[in-house]
Formats: structure tokens, sequence, C-alpha cells
């Protein structure tokens, strides 16, 4: 680089568009138009030694808008204008690079001399136009005194702008100036440093730096990054060297944050790449050293057995397409790519699901099978013989679509266990599904794939466990499906069970039709009422009304005794449960329409029999030599005090013997302190009616309830107040309102039932009346309470007590009507569990009485009511109170 330049005081003009030439940078350009052509050919080609030209920046008009205020207070003007404007029209010559005439350009009032370094002319085929490459150096700044366009290129006066030496030497004294250029230096060395890791030619720059003074490296040090126009043309125009250092160490500064701001995001890639690429590098050399040592690769061999139950499943050429692609999808995964777990999971269900498989039907022999179901319950007459007729059409005609059977009633009935008998006469395998509380359709179609953690429904996932397609499939619980936000289930149901759609089931997760036609659906349910009428209609309900305590102590001697030892290892030879015993259990331990109870009482009766045997029998097995030893009978009454010595075993006799001999000996007889001890003091007595009706005000009401008929007391009473009534026990509206109704009856009745003197009296007067209906955490509503809460009301009034033998039910109207209700048939059972000897009923709930086994009937007093006043007249011992007026006027 020259150190110091004279400049002509002419210079012709070479135009740069919206670009700047500073000193000490390189350019090259193309010269194309004409007038730059022959400036290059007359001041640089033609000339013997190499001259200099001015590079002059220009801006275009449409830039020019923003440019102005910019331009006119650029950084170290010390003129106030600058730019020129110049009207080019006269010529083509004047055009700037190929702009039309008439177009506005702005020639900057500053520009660079520049010297060519290199020069290459070249002739455009066809048309011979000569163009040239030029190379040049930016040398030092002048400013323009007076332009002149006319001619075959510009030409311009100039005078020099650079300081001389002299009075460079004075500025570089300046302390300003050394500071400025000490920072400059400090940020130059710190990006040369960055340069110089990621690029390594830093070197020749440091150089520069340590040689070359700093007004002219801050310069080289802008013209090599990429700034704008404006920012170019503002570094032209710092002819002070301070005002150049002090810009350009701003610019120098700014360069490098964001050299550092990229290199901070690259850093964060590549480490983010560079991990992806390590580990799938790794992974690329595991599988070569398995290869090499011939063990086979665990991902591999797991797809490939999975392909190969694919193939052994059995499905339906469509379905098989659509597993292959997804196979393929999987198999082009990594196993640690999200999404691969469960693609794979979900190939494993179709491997898995019954899609041919099935139990293979034996031919039905519709004797064994009404024996299995004899062996298996007893009573049930009707119910087993609609089964058998049930199974005779499906012995007839396979593929019949008979309804489906839907067992009603109460819990511990037998439904379950029926269905089980089904499938076990027809030889097929069983399965449940639990339907208690669905309320997400999903649950029964699934969810889709696209949601995370997503599952088949829970028919699809049943028969992927039973692994059969035609299994006997129970659908337990199908009342207590619920709708909500998350859909209706019962719809998805009607889909299961009807014979029509079943044929292509479609479960959300699994997206490819299932046939569920083969599957035998029996449904249960506690209760009619909350089945949807849809589902309803698609099946056949057969009612179990519950047993009666004498059914319930053959089911359990014939039945429940002989399955509980058998489950607890036992046998009669070691534990014996008299008939008197179960009844004592039946009587005072359950109280309940199944036998659910019952069973679990006897297990339990089961399990400590069975713990005192294992003890005894460790107790012969550890210490032969031990002498005295008691047997189980005895071991019940020792626990009561008595002690006693049974027999001597000698010692040396084979353990085993001895304790068959011991067992078969003294099996262990339950008795009533046995059951004391075991099952706790006794739950329910008969004398609960007569005690809790022993007062005025209560009387006993039967109602219905999810586990069959129930007793339900009602107790009233009144206090001082004004004339309110409470309601407790957590009753529903029709409850409450039938609370208001009675109260209004027997207040509108106060002397024909002669519940006070006068006519007129208001039974209310100063008195608030409370009716509570105990168990209060149960949910109670239904309006067949009526009759029984106007029954309290009188005996409170009357204050006579109502006839503890005695339970009623029935709707009342205002005008005292009685209308019948439902479950007649649960609550005359639950009437004579608790060993109620009377029950009022409606008289249009007669027909209902069909339905009750003859034994309970038998014991039973059935008693009629047309109106109100009946069930007065029965409930009370000797009529209803002003019934004995009347009797007594006679
Ligand atoms: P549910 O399904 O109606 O709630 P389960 O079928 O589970 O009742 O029956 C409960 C228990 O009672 C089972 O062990 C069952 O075998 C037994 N059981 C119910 N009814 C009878 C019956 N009539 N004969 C024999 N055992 C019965």
């Amino acid at each position: 680089m020259a150190e110091s330049v004279e400049l002509p005081g002419r210079l012709a003009i070479l135009p740069f568009r919206n670009k700047v030439l500073l000193p000490g940078a390189f350019i090259r350009i193309r010269c194309t138009s004409q007038s730059s052509v022959k400036l290059v050919e007359q001041e640089l080609w033609q000339r013997e030694e190499k001259g200099l030209i001015g590079i002059l920046p220009v801006q275009d008009a449409a830039e020019t808008t923003s440019m102005d205020s910019m331009l006119s207070q650029g950084v170290g003007s010390e003129s106030g204008e600058r730019s020129l404007n110049v009207q080019v029209s006269t010529s083509d010559a004047h055009k700037v690079d190929g702009k039309k005439p008439s177009e506005v350009i702005h020639w900057h009032n500053r520009g660079v001399a520049a010297r060519a370094l290199h020069l290459s002319r070249g002739v455009e085929k066809p048309s011979g136009r000569v163009t040239y490459i030029v190379v040049l150096e930016g040398l030092c700044r002048f400013n323009i005194e007076e332009l002149n366009t006319r001619g075959p290129y510009c030409t311009a006066k100039i005078s020099p702008l650079e300081m001389t030496k002299s009075e460079m030497e004075q500025v570089e004294q300046d302390p300003d100036f050394v500071t400025l250029s000490r920072q400059f230096k400090a940020i130059a060395m710190e990006l040369i440093s960055i340069l110089e890791q990621k690029q390594k030619t830093g070197g020749r720059i440091k150089v520069l730096l340590e040689t070359l003074p700093f007004h002219k490296l801050a310069d080289i040090f802008v013209a090599s990054f990429e700034i704008s126009f404006e920012e170019q043309l503002c570094m032209l125009d710092s002819v002070d060297p301070k005002v150049r250092l002090s810009k350009a160490t701003e610019l120098v500064d700014r360069h490098l944050q964001s050299i550092r701001v990229a290199e901070k995001i690259t850093q964060k890639v590549e480490g983010q790449l560079s991990k992806s690429q390590k580990e799938y590098l790794l992974r690329q050399q595991m599988r070569a050293i398995k290869e090499e040592l011939g063990d086979n690769d665990d991902d591999d061999d797991d797809l490939a057995s999975l392909e190969r139950k694919m193939q052994n499943a059995g499905m339906p050429s469509n379905i098989w397409k659509h597993a292959q692609r997804e196979l393929r999808r999987l198999k082009k995964m990594q196993p640690q790519q999200p999404g691969y777990n469960s693609s794979r999971v979900y190939l494993d269900l179709l491997a898995d699901l019954p899609w041919q498989k099935a139990s293979e039907e034996q031919e039905l022999d519709l004797k064994a099978a009404k024996d299995h179901l004899d062996c298996d319950h007893y009573g049930l007459v009707k119910i087993k013989q609609r089964i058998i007729e049930y199974l005779a059409v499906r012995k007839l005609k396979p593929d019949a679509r008979g309804p489906v059977l839907c067992f009603v009633g109460p819990p511990g009935v037998g439904k379950t266990s029926l269905a089980s008998s089904i499938a076990a006469a027809l030889g097929r395998k069983f399965i449940r599904i639990s339907l208690g509380g669905v309320k997400d359709e999903a649950d029964i179609r699934g969810h889709r794939r696209t949601y995370i953690g997503s599952m088949p429904g829970r028919l699809i996932d049943g028969l992927k466990r039973v692994g059969v397609c035609n299994p006997v499939m129970l659908l337990d619980e199908i009342d207590k499906t619920g709708s909500d936000v998350r859909g209706d289930p019962a719809s998805a149901l009607l889909e299961v069970l009807d014979p029509e759609q079943n044929k292509s089931f479609n479960d959300h997760y699994l997206n490819v039709p299932f046939d569920l036609s083969k599957v035998i659906f029996v449904a249960t349910a506690n209760r009619m009422q909350p089945i949807p009428p849809p589902l309803l209609d698609r099946m056949e309900v057969i009612e179990l009304p519950g047993y009666t305590a004498e059914e319930k102590l053959r089911i359990a001697m014939q039945h429940l005794i002989p399955r509980v030892l058998d489950q607890h290892g036992l046998s009669s030879a070691f534990l014996q449960i008299p008939e008197d015993m179960v009844k004592l259990v039946i009587q005072r331990y359950t109280r309940e329409a199944g036998v659910r109870n019952l069973e679990r009482n006897l297990a339990a009766l089961a399990r400590a029999a069975a713990v005192r045997v294992a003890e005894r029998e460790q107790a012969v097995s550890v210490s032969k030599d031990v002498h005295k030893i008691t047997s189980p009978l005895l071991d019940n009454r020792l626990a009561e005090g008595a002690e006693m010595e049974m027999e001597v075993i000698p010692m040396g006799v084979n353990n085993h013997e001895i304790s068959n001999a011991f067992r078969i000996a003294s099996p262990l007889v339950v008795d009533e302190a046995m059951l004391e001890k075991i099952l706790g003091p006794p739950r329910f007595d008969d004398r609960e009616a007569a005690d809790r009706v022993a007062t005025p005000g209560v009387s006993v009401g039967l109602v219905w309830t999810a586990f069959g008929g129930e007793v339900q007391f009602v107790e009233a009473t009144s206090v001082v107040g004004n004339g309110e009534l409470h309601l407790t026990g957590q009753l529903g509206d029709v409850i409450k309102e039938s609370a208001q109704i009675a109260l209004t009856w027997v207040r509108a009745r106060v002397a024909d039932l002669k519940l006070a003197a006068a006519e007129e009296t208001d039974l209310l007067q100063g008195k608030d009346i409370h009716i509570h209906f105990p168990a209060g955490a149960v949910p109670k509503d239904g309006p067949s309470a009526g009759v029984t809460l106007v029954t309290a009301l009188v005996s409170l009034f009357s204050q006579k007590n109502v006839r503890a033998d005695t339970a009623m039910t029935g709707e009342m109207t205002l005008r005292g009507l009685v209308l019948p209700v439902g479950g007649v048939k649960d609550k005359v059972l639950a009437a004579h569990r608790y060993g109620i000897k009377r029950v009022i009923l409606p008289e249009r709930n007669l027909k209902d009485l069909v339905e009750v086994p003859a034994a309970v009937l038998s014991s039973l007093e059935i008693l009629v009511a047309k109106r109100m006043e009946d069930v007065l007249e029965h409930a009370f011992d000797g009529g209803c109170p002003w019934r004995q007026q009347q009797h007594s006027k006679l």
C-alpha cells in the first residue's frame, strides 16, 4: 500500500452504484456500460503507466428519500451538503450503468482515488461489444469540487482530503486519539483471535495491525465486513481520523458480537447433532461387533419374532396388509425414536388377537348341560329351563341370532355363575367384562392411537386375554354404565350387541374392524330401569328375585359348604357345619337377597378351621415327643377354659398316619360359641323391628334398592316450633313431596282420625314435625313410602304404636287413594327375611304376588289396601284409631 499519493487536480470518475470503495480495500469491477468502458479504455488501458481514477458512490433515486437525511448528517461532515443531484438527460453516455435518462441519481460528493492492479479486456460475441474487468485498490479520499458529466464519461475537479504527514503526526499526539487507537486495537485483536481460531488466517492481519497506522487500519477492517451502504458512506465521510477510529471501533465491536451469537447457535446445533451422530455411530459399531461375534441383534430378532407371530395370527387379508405396512414403518425406526414403542405394542395386539382361533365347540349334549346346571345351582328351575331352551336353539341352529340373555337381580343370586355354566355347557371359554362405572365411551371402543397412553377398549382387551374369537362374554353390571361428556358407552354397546353391526366392530385403537359375531354375549344387571331402552330391546331379561331362607340353607348345604371347604383345602373330615348353624348364619349374620355374604361367612369359618388344622399338623410333626394332644373339637372347648387330655401318641409313629388318624377321628364341628368367636356377635335379630317400633311415631316400610328389597323404618317426632316440617335421611325430591302429602292428608283428617277434639284444631300449632329415614348415609327416593309416612304421623299424633310385625308399601294420592308400586316381589322377600309376619300391599299389586315363592307367601299374611284408611286399619293393633271410636260407639 502506498504511503502517500500525489493526487492530480482532475480525475476521471467511475460511478459506483450503491457501494463504497474505502481506502485500503480492493474491488473487482466488470465494466459493460459505454461510459465506463470508455473510461477504462482511455484512462487505464491505453496509458503506458497505469493512472488513477476516482470511484464515486452513486445512489439510485428510489433509495434516496430515506438516504437524504442520512447523508446530510453523516459522521465527520465538515460541509453541510455532501451529495450532488445531477439530472442525467443529455446522452446515453451519461447513463450510470445503463440507467434510463431522466432518472435522478445522487452522486456523493466524496470519493476514493483508486489504482488499477489488474485489467483484462473481453469482446462479447456476436455483438462485438468490448467489456473490461478491473481490479482496483482504494488509495485515498477526495472531495469533488466540480463534476463534469459532459463528455464520454464523467470527470471531476477534486481536492485531496487526507491529512499530510505532519498533520497526522500532530493528531497522533492527541490523547483522545491515543485512547481511541488503544480501544480499536484491543477490539481488533479480539476479532483477529476469533478469526484465527476459526480460519487460521488471522496471522497476516495481525502483521498489518502491527505495521499500519490505525486510521488506515480502520478503513481496511470496516471494508472487510458486510455493512449497509449508509454505514459505508458514513465511513467514507469520516475524514477526521478520530471520528473514523471511533466509528470503526463501533462497527468492529458489532461484528464481533454477531460472530459470537452465530457461534453460540452453531455450537448448540453442532452439540445436538454430534450427540445423535455419536449414538448412531456407536450403534453401528455395536451392530458390527455383534455380527462379528455371531450374536443376533436383539431388536432385529424381536421384530422377526413379532413378524412370525403376526403371520400365525390368521388375520384377514386386508388387516394383514395394514399390519405389514405398520411393520415396515416400525422396521425403519430406531428403537429410541418416539412412536417406536407404541407401534410395537399395537402390532403385538394385532398379532395376539384371536382373528380365527376358536375353541372347538363340542356337540351339545342337552342332557349333560342340564345336569351341569343342576349340579352347579340349586333351585332356579324356570331359569335353568330357559337356559336349556336357549342352548337347544343354538344346537339346532348354531348361527342363530337369538337375543342376548340378561340376568337381572340383586348381587349374589348366581347371575355370573349361571353365565359361566352356559360357557361350560357349550365347551367355550368364559370371559367377564366389568362395565360397572363405565362412563367413557372409550372404555368400550378404545382411544385413538394419536393419544398418549391410548389403549384398546375392554372388549378387544378381553378377547386378547381369552385368546379365542368365540368365548361366552359376560357383560357384567350393564345397568351401571352411564353417559357424560365423554360419550355414551351404551350406544357403543348397542353396536356390540347388534348382530348386524358386530361383524365389523370398530375399536378406535385397533382401527381395523374385528368380527364379534362369534362371541356369545350374556349380560347381568342389578336393576332393569337404568338400562337404556334400546339396549334392553336387544336383550331377553331373566329375573332372579333372590332366595328365601330355606333356599339359602339348601344352597349352603349342597353347594357353598362343599365348595368353600374345597377352596380351603379342607373336607368334611376336618370341618362340619351343621344345618342349625347355617340357619343361624343366615338369620343372624346375613340379611341379603343373594348368598354372597353367606358364602363369605362360611369361608371365614373354613379359614379359622384351616388355621387350626395347619397348626395341629405342625405341632404333631415337629414334636413327636409331645405326648399330650387335643382334638380340634377339644381345642375349641379349651378356648373356653376347660383342659382335657385326650390321647398319648407313642414316639416313632409315622406323622402322616398320625394326622390322618387324627383327622378322621375328630372333625371340627361348628357350634354356636364358635360362630360368635369367629364371626363376632350376631348382627341381626328378629327383635329389631319390635324394638324400633316400641314408641309411637315409627312405622315399618318396604323399599326397593339395587341390593333387592329392604325394610325401611320411618320415624316421626314433634318438637316445639312454628309448624314446620323437617326431613332428614338423604331424601330425593319425590320422597320429600310424599312427606308433604302425608302431612297434609293427616292434618285434613284431624277429626276423622280423632287426633284432636275439634275439627278446626291445627295439629301443627306451636309444633315442628321432624321425619327421619334411618340409614342416613344411603340416598333414598321414590313415591312408595307414602303410606308408611302417613302411618308414622298418625301413630305420632294418636300416640299409638304401630304393629311391629307389619310392614307396608304403597304410593298415596292427596285424596288418600293407595296406588300400586314396583318391586313387590323383592319387597315381600325382604319382609320375609326380616321376620315380618304381615305385609300391607296396594290392591293392584296383588297380581305381582304370583312371582313370590309359595313357601314365602305361606309364611306371610298379605293385607290389601285400596285407601289409606285400609292401611291404618291393618297397621294398628285393634284397627285404626277412629274405627276404635266407632266400634266403641256401636
Ligand atoms: P351374582 O353374579 O348374581 O352377583 P354370583 O354368580 O357371583 O352372583 O354368585 C355368588 C355365589 O353364590 C357364587 O359362588 C355362586 O355359585 C353362588 N350361588 C348363587 N346362587 C346359587 C344357586 N342357586 N346354587 C348354588 N350356588 C349359588
